[in-house]
């Protein structure tokens, strides 16, 4: 069978996780297909220095201003919209065999320019269709129109797939594609990580660090805690506020550690093009998301530093990661579960090794491109059109 070519479309251009899935996605099949954003930014960069076809249809406000903290009747009078921009798609999709939506606001557009250009939709579902994150009514809207117009539902997790299910969506649709993540880009030198430490004047003292998105639910603020009874520890955290929303959080977080005299140890690093010298630079990899986390990039990213990973205990985490195997895994929100698994893991190095060198292992052979790339080469073989021959 030829190989059909593809449309990704997504309405972000910022550099979130399912950005950088995308990313890597599209550099395997990018000379037989396109990527098309809402907006343009860091993400439509990125796609260009890879050299992968994009094309920014810019949405209007109405639409991009929808975000998850929206409520449901917001969501309903965009639909006029979404339909209006949905004829801007369909000239760009006529050209491509199957059409590939990789977040909710593209899905709801993509589904009707591919009922206009009668071409099968793909949905990679990158979030957890939960009250933890929306709204009955949004979850119960996109599940039904996934039944309706999606061909697959790629899910990133068993735990994504769930939600999904349980918002109303057809399980017999869905895929599962964990996210497949390089290993090669976790090998660094010394001198790399010597210059992180170097900038943030680190010397012998353990180092924890958080990589994240600034965000009130990826639970920053609970390291703050955990750590403020220990003065000796070092806290790195890598990102930044991704979207509007998130930037008094930032702040706050900056005033807390200001706040409890913990300043000269809490090094706010900004958003990283690459953090892998980062996650070198510390002793622990430290996830904490207080709502459940869709799949978690960075806790595989931490296995394949090398690095002993404390997660919460939530969503696709679960699925990563084995407490007391190839990591630890705590309570969400509980600060004094994490104090003492921070404590335990300093004060073990050799149980620390051994969770670091199963959880990189682990971490390598489930997690690979080329596992990610089989699984989504399978759902493109299992909907692409028949070949007609004359
Ligand atoms: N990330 C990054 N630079 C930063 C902080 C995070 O490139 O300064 C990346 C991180 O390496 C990971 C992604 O952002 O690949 C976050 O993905 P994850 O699934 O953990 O969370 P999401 O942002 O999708 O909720």
């Amino acid at each position: 069978m030829p190989s059909p070519s593809i449309l990704f479309v997504d309405h972000s251009a910022a550099l979130g996780g399912a950005e950088l899935y995308l990313l890597d996605v599209a550099k395997h099949f990018r000379d037989r297909a396109a990527v098309v954003t809402f907006e343009n930014g860091p993400f439509v960069d990125r796609l260009q220095a890879a050299c992968i076809k994009s094309q920014v249809i810019a949405a209007p406000a109405s639409i991009l201003e929808v975000r998850r903290d929206s409520s449901f009747l917001r969501l309903v009078a965009a639909v006029p919209a979404l339909c209006r921009f949905a004829f801007q798609l369909v000239s760009t999709a006529r050209d491509y065999d199957i059409l590939f939506a990789n977040s909710q606001k593209s899905f709801l557009v993509t589904a009707i320019a591919g009922v206009l250009s009668r071409r099968p939709v793909i949905w990679n579902l990158h979030d957890l269709l939960t009250d933890d994150h929306f709204s009955a009514g949004k979850r119960h809207l996109v599940a039904r129109v996934a039944n309706a117009c999606a061909s697959r539902v790629i899910v990133n997790s068993e735990a994504t797939r769930k939600a999904f299910a349980s918002s109303g969506g057809r399980r017999s649709l869905t895929r599962i594609v964990y996210n497949g993540i390089d290993a090669a880009d976790f090998d660094v030198s010394p001198h790399d990580v010597q210059t992180v430490r170097n900038n943030f004047q680190l010397q012998s003292e353990p180092v924890v660090g958080v990589f994240s998105r600034l965000a009130s639910w990826k639970g920053q603020h609970v390291l703050l805690d955990a750590v403020a009874a220990l003065p000796e520890i070092h806290v790195l955290i890598v990102g930044d506020a991704l979207f509007g929303g998130d930037v008094k959080y930032a702040r706050t977080l900056r005033q807390t550690a200001e706040k409890r005299g913990m300043a000269h140890r809490v090094h706010f690093a900004g958003f990283q093009q690459n953090i892998a010298p980062y996650l070198h630079a510390c002793d622990i990899v430290i996830h904490t998301s207080t709502a459940p986390e869709p799949f978690g990039r960075v806790i595989v990213e931490g296995m394949l530093a090398g690095k002993p990973v404390i997660a919460t205990k939530a969503g696709g985490a679960r699925e990563i990661i084995t407490s007391e195997q190839n990591g630890l895994l705590v309570a969400p929100g509980d600060s004094a579960a994490l104090r003492q698994a921070i404590v335990s893991l300093l004060s073990k190095p050799d149980m620390a090794r051994a969770l670091a060198q199963r959880g990189r292992q682990e971490a390598a052979s489930r997690y690979s491109l080329e596992k990610m790339v089989e699984g989504i080469n399978h759902v493109f073989q299992s909907v692409a059109p028949p070949v007609t021959t004359a």
